[in-house]
This record gives C-alpha cells, sequence and structure tokens, in this order.
C-alpha cells in the first residue's frame, strides 16, 4: 500500500514541477534532520516516507525543472525513473555470470555503436559517468603506448609519455591524468582559436617539440562540446594528427557527443566515428537517471588488456550461472555493477531515438534564440560564440567593474529566486552567465524569463552599486 503511494506522489511531483520553486536552501531544522543518531529501532515505512517528503523533496538541486540551465544536468524521466525502480526490485549485479540483465547492456553496446558509427570490433561498457569513462580511456591508451606490463611494473619515474588537450578541456581530464599516474606536469593544455577549438597548429607544434626533447606522445583528447562555452573540437583535424602521429585519439563527448541524433547537429560531429575511444553520459542529453556515464573503444580488446584479471574466485564455467561469454568486470574497473542498462534500455525504446534527437535539436534552436535575444538588448551582451547548447552573456554595466563580478551576484539572486538558474563561468578571466540548455522541459518561456530576471536583477544591483 506505502509502496503505491510513494510511486504516485513522485509521479504527481513530477508532473507538477512548475509549481515549486526550482531550488530553495534548506533551512537549518531540515539539515538537524540530517544529524540523528543511528536508528537501532525500527521505524514504519509511512513514516520515512514522509520525512522525505518532508525534508528530501523539497530541496532538490533543481535539475527537474525547465528553468534549470546551470551546469550540465540531465532533466530525468518518468520512464527512467520506473526502469530504475524494476532494476532495484531485480537488483542484478552485472559484474557478469550468465544472466539476461548482462545481454541487456550488451544490446546498449551494440546500439551505441551503431549511434556512433563504430565498427563491429568495438567495445564498451557502463560507468558511474564521463569522468571515469575518460579515466579508463588514458588508463587503455597508457597499455596501449608501453604496453600490459606496466599494470606490474608501474610507469616508474622515467615514465616519458605527454598527452595533449585543449585548454578549454573539463577539470576531469587533467585528474584523469593524475590519478592515472602520468602526472598533470604532462599533460599539454593547447591553446584554442577564434571558436574556442583546440589550435590544430599549435597542437602539431607542441608534438612535435616534445619529441625533440626526447618524450614520448601518447594521447590527443578532443572535446566534443566544451563544458565552458560547448564548442566542439575539429575531430577529423584530430583524428588525421593522432593517425600520423600514431597516437591515441580519445574524445570527451560528455556534453555534446549524443548530438549526433540530431540530423541536424550530426555534421558537427565529423571525425568521431575515427575516434579510439569516446566518453560520454546517457544522464545528460540522453535524459537517463543518474548515473549512466559509458566508455566506448574502437578495439574492445584494449579494455579486456587495461582491465583483465585472473582471479581464481571469478573463473569461468562452460554452462551454468558462472558462464557467460562476456564478464563486464574484465572490461572496467568494476566487480559489482549496477543494472544501468535497465533504465537506457527502457528510455532508448520508450522514446525512441527520433524523439531524443528532436529534444537535443530543440535545445540548441532554444539556444540559438536565446543567443538572438541578447544580441538585441542592449543591456546584454554575447560572451562566446554558441556552437551547441550553451549561451555565456554578460550583463552591461559600469566600465570599471572589469572582473565582471556583477555577472556572478546576478546568478547568486537567480538562484535564491528560484525561477531560472543558470551558472556562472569566466571567459578571459571575466565571470559571464552561462546557460547550458540540457533539459527536455525546457521552453521559449524558460528562455524570456531568464532575459527578464537577468536584467531585472542587473538594473537593481546596478542602481545599489
Ligand atoms: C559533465 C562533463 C564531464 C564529466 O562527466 P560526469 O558524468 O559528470 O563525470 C566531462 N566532460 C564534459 C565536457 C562534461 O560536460
Amino acid at each position: 500500500m506505502q509502496g503505491h503511494r510513494m510511486l504516485d506522489d513522485m509521479i504527481d511531483h513530477l508532473a507538477s514541477l512548475q509549481e515549486r520553486p526550482l531550488w530553495q536552501p534548506a533551512p537549518p531544522e531540515v539539515r538537524a534532520a540530517f544529524k540523528a543518531p543511528l536508528p537501532d529501532e525500527p521505524t514504519d515505512l509511512a513514516e520515512v516516507h514522509a520525512d522525505f517528503l518532508g525534508l528530501v523533496l523539497p530541496y532538490g538541486g533543481g535539475n527537474l525543472h525547465s528553468g534549470f540551465m546551470g551546469w550540465v544536468q540531465g532533466g530525468g524521466t518518468p520512464v527512467g525513473m520506473l526502469a530504475d525502480m524494476l532494476a532495484g526490485g531485480l537488483n542484478a549485479n552485472l559484474g557478469g555470470r550468465d544472466h539476461i540483465p548482462i545481454a541487456v547492456e550488451a544490446q546498449i553496446v551494440s546500439w551505441v555503436r551503431d549511434i556512433f558509427g563504430f565498427p563491429e570490433t568495438s567495445g564498451g561498457l557502463f560507468l558511474t559517468g564521463a569522468s571515469q569513462a575518460n579515466f579508463v580511456a588514458v588508463l587503455m591508451a597508457r597499455v596501449r603506448a608501453v604496453g600490459d606490463q606496466v599494470r606490474r611494473t608501474g610507469l616508474g619515474s622515467q615514465s616519458r609519455l605527454v598527452a595533449y588537450t585543449s585548454a578549454e578541456a573539463h577539470g576531469c581530464i587533467p585528474r584523469a591524468i593524475d590519478m592515472a599516474g602520468i602526472g598533470t606536469d604532462q599533460l599539454r593544455m593547447i591553446p584554442t582559436n577564434h571558436a574556442r577549438q583546440i589550435d590544430l597548429e599549435a597542437l602539431k607544434a607542441a608534438i612535435t617539440a616534445d619529441r625533440a626533447t626526447g618524450l614520448t606522445p601518447f594521447l590527443i583528447v578532443g572535446s566534443a562540446g566544451t563544458v565552458n562555452t560547448g564548442a566542439i573540437d575539429d575531430l577529423a583535424g584530430l583524428a588525421d594528427i593522432a593517425a600520423d602521429e600514431d597516437l591515441h585519439f580519445h574524445v570527451d563527448g560528455a556534453l555534446g557527443s549524443l548530438a549526433v541524433l540530431a540530423p541536424d547537429l550530426k555534421p558537427l560531429f565529423a571525425g568521431l566515428e575515427r575516434a579510439d575511444s569516446l566518453a560520454f553520459d546517457f544522464h545528460k542529453w540522453g535524459q537517463v537517471p543518474y548515473d549512466a556515464g559509458f566508455i566506448l573503444v574502437r578495439d574492445a580488446k584494449l579494455l579486456r588488456q587495461t582491465f583483465g584479471a585472473p582471479a581464481a574466485y571469478l573463473a569461468r564455467a562452460a554452462t551454468g550461472l558462472a558462464g557467460g561469454d562476456w564478464w563486464p568486470s574484465d572490461d572496467g574497473p568494476d566487480l559489482s555493477r549496477g543494472f544501468r542498462a535497465l533504465k537506457t534500455w527502457f528510455t532508448l525504446r520508450t522514446y525512441g531515438l527520433g524523439a531524443l534527437g528532436a529534444s537535443i535539436s530543440a535545445n540548441c534552436a532554444l539556444a540559438q534564440g536565446l543567443a538572438d535575444r541578447i544580441r538585441h538588448e542592449p543591456g546584454l551582451e554575447l560572451a562566446a560564440p554558441v556552437a551547441l547548447n550553451v549561451v555565456c552573456f554578460a550583463y552591461r554595466t559600469r566600465a570599471d567593474d572589469t572582473e565582471g563580478s556583477i555577472n556572478a551576484a546576478i546568478v547568486e539572486r537567480l538562484h535564491l529566486d528560484g525561477i531560472v538558474a543558470p551558472s556562472m563561468t569566466r571567459i578571459e578571466g571575466k565571470a559571464v552567465i552561462r546557460a547550458a540548455i540540457v533539459n527536455h522541459r525546457t521552453s521559449i518561456d524558460d528562455i524570456e524569463r531568464l532575459i527578464e530576471r537577468v536584467l531585472f536583477f542587473g538594473k537593481a544591483l546596478d542602481n545599489q552599486g
């Protein structure tokens, strides 16, 4: 009974998001409720659920809401929620063994291959997010460059490996280089051009210079949608350089790569199909509930070479439950793994690729519409070109605000206001407002409200200052 109520309440919640603030700060008494001592005695499910309704649900992160444009977060769907509930009921462990949940994940791997035009020999698997997927790619590129004995010997202090990415790459790329033991001193952050894409000439020059000093270039990481502005690197150009230099070509497609599902946007990603590996997130533009990151690899054997483990308790049988021809725990860092594939399978089948592509295309059209509004609004100015779904702009203010601090203040006011929530970033050191349109619920009304509220708070702050 209580289970039915919980489900009904959540479905009602999703159907009435607009009636509540996008975000509100939790009051001290709510935070205090989460300093409770260990629960020795059982509590009625209805009571715990009532606490959820009063203490958790009203104080979420806002990414369900149509006005959410902060950072890059997916909006989720009711179908994804229901599928996640079924996965929880099933409680499957996707590390390995012979059961159909593994076949569901294998089905997604093969669909992902088709989405990105990768060959039959490619493989991949779910991970928590693109941060982990980018990390896995660095580990694979390392094995590819120096051989899998590095798993025993470690890189050692004599390592000459050097990697390349753009100055606009996501912070998880340096972190992955750090975690892989390469060291961020060996990551070259190549400058970008006017469109905020990696500068190919500067990249080639850096590779040549590193080879001249005896270093070993091994990896290029391109961005299919940078986190700051949504810029898409010249992926075909990067693929050419990687081929000429015999380097692993990895693409961080967390933000943008699923836009290949939109026929009008797909040409922007030419060259992506030539990558050696691709990290992306179903939990962003795929609208699958958190978390659902993915690594796709051209040569599936490279994953096995990087992660395969011979532990005796994981021995395979010819038949029976200990059989099965694919054990994902051989292809990634995790042993026990949840059933991320199920919510993805439900999402892709229920909505279909056409609808997902249309929603991505609509997000980008809203971004272009927002950019147009900003160009025509004397109080606002565009801070970067709009390639995809990210719009960086600024409130025009007194010339002495060289840091753009009014924009940071406007973003804070907007969050407390609870109607639209962009985030803040810095372009050439100056604070700007950044709207990343990812949610399938976002509409032209949200764009109008964003303009209106930014101008409102901008004027109010200007008058104060
Ligand atoms: C979100 C994002 C990441 C990190 O992905 P997570 O799923 O949050 O780990 C990496 N790169 C880019 C460009 C992103 O937008």
